[in-house]
């Protein structure tokens, strides 16, 4: 299995490399990974702070702490606002947005945590047809 990923944003100003070994990968269902995604869920690899160097960009990185929160943050390149990875608060381990990572193999998902605050809609997303790129063309 690699144990070092590349990571980029959407725009490709901000590069960076993440390196294992990964201490946890969660998909993360809680109201401010959902609200801060726009999506289902957060889905973040940790690896200690040691493990990820910036290759490009780190000037355009912005980082947002959540007041009143005792660890929740964000980072994201400036240009396009995809989220990069971001430092916890007491300096010890990175949060990596995986799906910035090209081709990310480094550990299994381990938990879907706080899964009683998922969306209403999500069970059903789970059995909603899937469809590849071909199918979307075709139809
Ligand atoms: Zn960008
Ligand atoms: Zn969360």
């Amino acid at each position: 299995m690699a144990n070092e990923f590349e990571g980029a944003c959407l725009c490709g100003k901000v590069q960076y490399m993440v390196k294992g070994p990964f201490l946890r990968f969660f998909l993360c269902h809680c109201s401010r990974c959902r609200r801060s995604s726009g999506s289902a869920h957060g889905a973040n690899v940790f690896t200690r702070a040691a493990n990820v160097t910036f290759t490009a960009g780190e000037d355009k990185v912005k980082r947002f702490d959540l007041p009143d929160a005792e660890q929740f943050a964000r980072a994201f390149c400036t240009e396009c606002g995809s989220p990069v990875p971001y430092l916890s608060r007491d300096k010890k381990v990175y949060v990596v947005a995986v799906g910035g990572l090209k081709d990310f193999e480094g550990r299994k998902v381990d938990a879907m945590v706080h899964w009683d605050s998922r969306s209403a809609w999500y069970d059903g997303a789970l059995e909603a047809p899937r469809k590849t790129a071909a199918d979307l063309a075709n139809s």
